[in-house]
């Protein structure tokens, strides 16, 4: 396993990688060195993507859905290809244990697949008329160039999530990825060239101004769409922006995930489960549990187990394959995990296991108990490797505190009553529902929340119809 980076490091413009004369670093999380150094692009850039992103849509959008599904398939094999070193570059850039990063990286390559598919089947509708001489359709067709930003939690996955079914669709993407990760992202540029893919067609641009960079898409009626995945905050200016061209918007934001556990449920699985749930990634996606509310008969004996079973996470180098608890991403991460534990301990939450940095920035896994309303880690997304406990009695009680925050993700249940496992789950302000399952997200199903989580889905026929508007033909013939 490789711990230098030797793949591209230059920005895929218009059709070939470019260098820029100033560049910045990507760091290893872990040892805290600089891994590559990549293009820096700025505003000039910026407009030579978009000018190529716009062209390329003229001939992109009327190559055939099977032309389109042939190219994707080429570029899904190429990622399995190479999907040890994928996951390596993760795990180099962000800091994700590489077991886990592989994972990533099949989920990835999942969505390549399933959109390549998903391309051929862009039905559209015969409507009947009232008037003998008419003829009624309804088709869909690409929205048009789009501009994609992405987070560096999924280097790969909340990449391929947008790009696979834009290209499906025939819209052209140029994709900002996060400054913390952008090296995987210009690997899957390489891919997609090797395929035989153009390099117009799907553009990657790399800065670490994306402030400046992304004015540039958003203020240009040619861009289309844009689809944002990352902070509320962030997806709310990008939203603002939106408005003044009125491009289509996709936004996947934070989220605040509870997780219930009923008296009733299956205790063993439950605390097996919040571990896949609460510590994949060191607790940093969006769908990570952030509060964990147990019933208070069963409170004692679950905070017990968890507190065991999580002092047991092996923490260590990303790069090691036994590694399960790495990193987080960078100083401002671990300062918000430090200022959430210190906070609820100071309001009287108990440290079950964990509670302190291990050394750089490697949080141990952490289980508070004791936590109440008050405290900052009830009402923020931590996005760190803690679970805190809050013990509840009633079902009322329990969805009523689920569902008070601003956000609307992801929720968790765990109960064996059938009757409570629906009206719970419809209960729920979220937009998607893990009933005794701590990992729902797949590449057919819908992804994406309610509330200040955002609006829009990806994943399955939802994601691609973001890519597609529906034209209305409506044709008078000659009797
Ligand atoms: P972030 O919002 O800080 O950054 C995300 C992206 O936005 C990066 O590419 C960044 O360069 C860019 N960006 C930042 N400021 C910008 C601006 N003013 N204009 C244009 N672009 C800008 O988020 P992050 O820290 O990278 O990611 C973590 C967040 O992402 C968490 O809140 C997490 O919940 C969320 N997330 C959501 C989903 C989902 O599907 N809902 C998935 C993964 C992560």
């Amino acid at each position: 396993m490789t711990t230098t980076f030797t793949g591209e490091t230059r920005a895929l413009i218009a059709g070939q990688f470019i260098s820029t004369s100033s560049t910045f670093a990507v760091t290893n999380p872990y040892t805290g060195l600089e891994v590559a150094r990549v293009a820096d692009c700025g505003v000039s850039e910026a407009k030579t993507a978009l000018e190529a992103s716009t062209a390329a849509f003229t001939w992109w959008s009327k190559t055939t859905a099977y032309e389109r599904a042939a190219l994707l398939r080429k570029f899904f094999n190429l990622i399995l290809r190479d999907e040890a070193e994928i996951a390596s570059m993760i795990a180099l850039e962000m800091g994700k244990p590489v077991s886990e990063a592989l994972g990533e990286v099949r989920y990835a390559a999942g969505f390549v697949d399933w959109y390549a598919e998903e391309a051929k089947r862009v039905y559209g509708q015969t409507i009947p008329s009232q008037f003998a001489h008419k003829r009624l359709f309804a088709i869909s067709q690409p929205v048009g160039a789009v501009y994609a930003v992405t987070p560096w939690n999924f280097p790969a996955a909340m990449v391929t999530r947008k790009l696979a079914p834009a290209l499906a669709a025939g819209c052209t993407i140029v994709l900002k990825p996060a400054e913390q990760s952008p090296l995987t992202a210009l690997k899957l540029a390489t891919l997609w060239l090797e395929a035989g893919g153009h390099g117009d067609v799907f553009q990657v641009i790399t800065t670490n101004d994306p402030v400046a960079v992304s004015k540039v898409f958003m203020e240009d009626d040619r861009i289309r769409k844009i689809t944002f995945t990352g902070s509320t905050e962030v997806g709310k200016i990008l939203t603002k922006q939106a408005s003044d061209t009125l491009k289509r918007v996709s936004m996947e934001l934070g989220g605040h995930a509870p997780y219930l556990v009923f008296a009733d449920a299956d205790i063993e699985q439950a605390v097996k489960d919040v571990i896949t749930c609460k510590f994949r990634n060191a607790g940093q996606t969006c769908v990570c549990t952030n509060r964990v509310y147990v019933q208070r008969s069963i409170v004692d004996e679950f905070t017990q187990k968890l507190g065991e079973a999580v002092a047991q996470l092996k923490i260590g180098d990303p790069l090691e394959s036994s590694t399960q608890i790495g990193p987080v991403v960078d100083s401002a991460g671990l300062e918000k995990i430090k200022r959430h534990v210190q906070d609820a301990v100071q309001k009287g939450a108990t440290v079950v296991t964990g509670g302190a940095v291990q050394s750089g920035l490697v949080f141990q896994p952490t289980v508070l108990g004791n936590v109440s309303g008050e405290m900052l880690i009830l009402q923020e997304e931590t996005f760190g490797p803690v679970a805190p406990i809050i013990a509840f009695d009633t079902e009322l009680e329990a969805i009523s505190a689920a569902n008070n925050t601003p956000f609307g993700l992801a929720a968790y249940l765990w109960t064996k009553d059938i009757s409570r496992a629906m009206r719970v789950a419809e209960r729920l302000e979220y937009g998607i529902i893990g009933l005794n399952d701590a990992v729902p997200s797949t590449v057919q199903a819908p992804f994406g929340g309610v509330k200040q989580s955002g609006y829009g889905r990806e994943g399955g026929h939802w994601g691609l119809e973001e890519y597609l508007f529906t034209k209305f033909i409506s044709f008078g013939m000659e009797q």
